[in-house]
């Protein structure tokens, strides 16, 4: 992966941390030749034991800023594992947000503990937990898990957590953003109180360092940069029609083809309808979204990773903490409703300091939200001059409508889907759910995990009735849980 020079002043070399040899055969045989500024920052915190608060977008390495030491510590310090007769006992617990994030983590861990003896399990929602379970009982020492499977497992006495060292918790704004506050705080519960906690987040709001005050000692903060600071990415922006949105589309794929390139799109809906035009004008292009199967999602991200990818339509949720490498184009053919997802949407591209490249299609009543985004990241846009024909040199006039008071006529639509932030959280908006769970909607709006967990236990039947129930009685919980 390409360094570029002005941040190579901050990286060094893997050697000076003192990991053990397997951990360094490891890193040289993936070919990393220096950490990046996060790794800089927290493997040698984590190595000696302290608990640490990360504040990193995703494609700043900081999976191997917390796994590396991570496996360091379980080589060299703490309780070894227990002769060959004996199960082995969990000892590391990482807890992330979406199935994708989860398998992507336990790949690091495959690859950084290669050339160990160490052994993990990925467990999340979705699929049979038969496998996992077997996995488990084989003994693991790193155990990475989606929340809500995890206390499934737990609550069937498939999974000890007594003997936990250390807990990490990766994209934990993201978590909460999905409403798993609550299995957290139950998941914390038995793991034992000393340990070693890190905390991960590409946001810092204030629930966040709640938390953090309330389960880490005296941790160290290490950020890569500014909260809203996006990564070195060259951005631009596109005034445009509303009409000619999927011709500048189809022109811009064309002049920058061969590359690997994700769009976003707002909505499941808008997603597969830019598939259909794309294929149209003969540009092969795949979604994925929320409404697609685990086995399609799997099929397009493996086409996008392939050498000839197609163009990936992506929604916010589906997208967000992948780890795709060499995305050389982030298009926002819908501009996001919130500066922040901009943030992590650009972050899909220059990972770990390769080059990238970010474009935003911005029509009249978009202009709201790219003035908040420009607020936010602190830097006015470039705009693209490259399609004359197509786009406009100047931003058009903000029509009504725009932004948030756009997202209010929406929802006053009959049948229009409400923005998030009216309906208490991006729950129902998530491609996957971590426990893996169908989410239904309640009557007031709200989602609930289908036949969830609060269902089973309350013994009430798990249709629409009992969910809106839990869903009651989980908002309660979270409003109690986030006035620590
Ligand atoms: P992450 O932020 O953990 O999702 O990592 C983003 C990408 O950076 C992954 O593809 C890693 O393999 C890669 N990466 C992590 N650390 C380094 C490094 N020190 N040098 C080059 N690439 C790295």
């Amino acid at each position: 992966m390409r360094i570029s020079a002005e941040r190579e002043i901050l990286l060094s070399n893997f050697e000076d941390f003192n990991l053990s040899k397997p951990l360094l055969r490891a890193i040289e045989a993936r070919g990393y030749e220096v950490a990046t500024p996060i790794q800089v920052d927290a493997i040698p915190q984590v190595m000696k034991g302290g608990d640490l608060v990360g504040c990193a977008q995703t494609g700043t390495g900081k999976t191997a800023a917390f796994a590396l030491p991570t496996l360091h510590r379980l080589l060299t310090a703490g309780k070894r594992n227990p002769p060959a007769k004996e199960p082995r006992k969990i000892r590391v617990l990482v807890l992330a947000p979406t199935r994708e994030l989860t398998a992507q983590v336990g790949e690091s861990f495959a690859v950084y503990g290669k050339f160990t003896k160490l052994r993990h399990a990925v467990i999340y929602g979705g699929v049979s937990q038969v496998p996992q379970v077997r996995k488990l009982r084989s003994g693991v020492d790193t155990l990475i898990a989606t929340p809500g499977r995890l206390l499934d497992l737990i609550n069937q006495g498939h999974v000890d957590l007594s003997h936990v060292e250390i807990l990490i918790f990766d994209e934990a704004d993201q978590m909460l953003d999905m409403g798993f506050i609550h299995d957290l705080r139950r998941i914390e519960s038995h793991v034992p109180a000393k340990r070693q906690t890190l905390m991960f987040s590409a946001t810092m709001p204030q629930e966040i360092r709640k938390l953090a005050d309330q389960w880490l000692n005296q941790p160290a903060n290490v950020r890569t940069a500014r909260t809203s600071a996006p990564a070195e990415i060259e951005q631009s922006v596109y005034f445009v029609d509303r009409r000619k949105k999927v011709r500048l589309l189809e022109q811009f794929l064309i002049n920058t083809a061969g590359g690997r390139t994700l769009v976003f799109s707002r909505t499941k809906h808008g997603a597969d309808k830019i598939v259909r035009q794309l294929q149209k004008g003969k540009i092969r292009a795949t979604a994925i979204h929320g409404n697609k199967s685990q086995s399609a999602r799997k099929r397009a991200l493996d086409q996008f990773k392939s050498q000839s990818p197609p163009v990936l339509i992506a929604t916010d949720v589906a997208a967000r903490g992948l780890d795709i490498k060499d995305v050389e184009h982030v298009i926002n053919y819908d501009l996001p409703e919130t500066p922040e997802t901009y943030v992590h949407r650009i972050g899909r591209t220059g990972r770990a300091g390769a080059s990238g490249r970010a474009v935003s299609f911005c029509k009249s009543d978009e202009v709201f939200q790219l003035r908040g985004i420009e607020r936010l990241t602190r830097r006015k846009l470039d705009i693209a001059l490259d399609l004359p024909d197509l786009t406009s040199h100047v931003a058009p006039e903000p029509t009504v409508g725009s932004g948030k008071s756009s997202q209010k006529g929406r929802s006053s639509q009959k049948g229009k889907k409400k923005p998030h932030w009216q309906k208490g959280g991006r729950a129902k908006s998530a491609a996957s759910p971590a426990n893996g769970r169908k989410r239904s909607a309640t009557a007031n709006g709200q989602s609930t995990p289908a036949g969830g967990r609060s269902a089973q236990k309350s013994g009430k039947p798990t249709g629409n009735a009992g969910s809106s129930a839990n869903g009651a009685k989980r908002r309660g919980q979270r409003r109690h849980s986030t006035s620590l």
